[in-house]
């Protein structure tokens, strides 16, 4: 069911349809906005200590653009073309301290059964859907779920403070984003 005032993001509508109509969407969201990376990026600073804990890490913006099209001169094969930018709050992995991970997506996207469409040199993935109609909001979601690194670490070593890897320490290393990730990952 299609908001009437609503955010195009949200939209279900069969990728033929955003295509005929060239839909481009805008995106301003926050992490919060999406529910299952929001539940992977909760617990993985549930290793935090509380008073580590960044108190905004759902207001994290995920912002960018997509623009419907067809790829063919027969307008039979839709695609999605765009770029996601997210700020995504994690804990370090090497330090175990938070910090703040820039997750960007390159989307060049084509939807349909034929999969020799998606091989060639026109760049193109083919994007699997399980139903008839796409929600863009979903699709960033799993995009961005996938893009994020197994084990998150400071880029900077200067930034990452190395802690004394006592016996004790080590044993204390959770790492509920890996398995959270590869768990959604299968149940896909
Ligand atoms: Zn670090």
């Amino acid at each position: 069911m299609r908001a009437a005032m609503g955010n195009p993001l949200q939209d279900r509508r069969t990728p033929q349809d955003f295509a005929a109509s060239g839909q481009v969407i805008e995106i301003s969201e926050k992490i919060g906005n999406f529910q299952k990376l929001a539940e992977i990026v909760e617990a993985d600073l549930g290793a935090l200590e509380p008073d580590k804990l960044p108190r905004d890490w759902r207001e994290s913006p995920v912002a960018g653009q997509l623009g419907f099209g067809f790829i063919d001169a027969q307008r039979g094969i839709p695609a999605l073309e765009g770029q996601v930018v997210a700020t995504i709050n994690a804990v370090c992995q090497r330090c175990l301290e938070p910090f703040r991970l820039p997750v960007e997506v390159e989307l060049r996207l084509l939807f349909g059964g034929d999969q020799s469409a998606g091989d060639g040199d026109n760049g193109y993935e083919v994007w699997e859907l399980h139903e008839d109609e796409l929600c863009t909001a979903d699709l960033i979601e799993e995009a961005l779920i996938m893009a994020m690194p197994l084990s998150a670490m400071h880029e900077d070593n200067a930034q990452c403070v190395t802690k004394d890897k006592s016996e004790e320490g080590q044993g204390k290393i959770v790492r509920p984003f890996a398995n959270l990730k590869s768990q959604m990952v299968e149940e896909n």
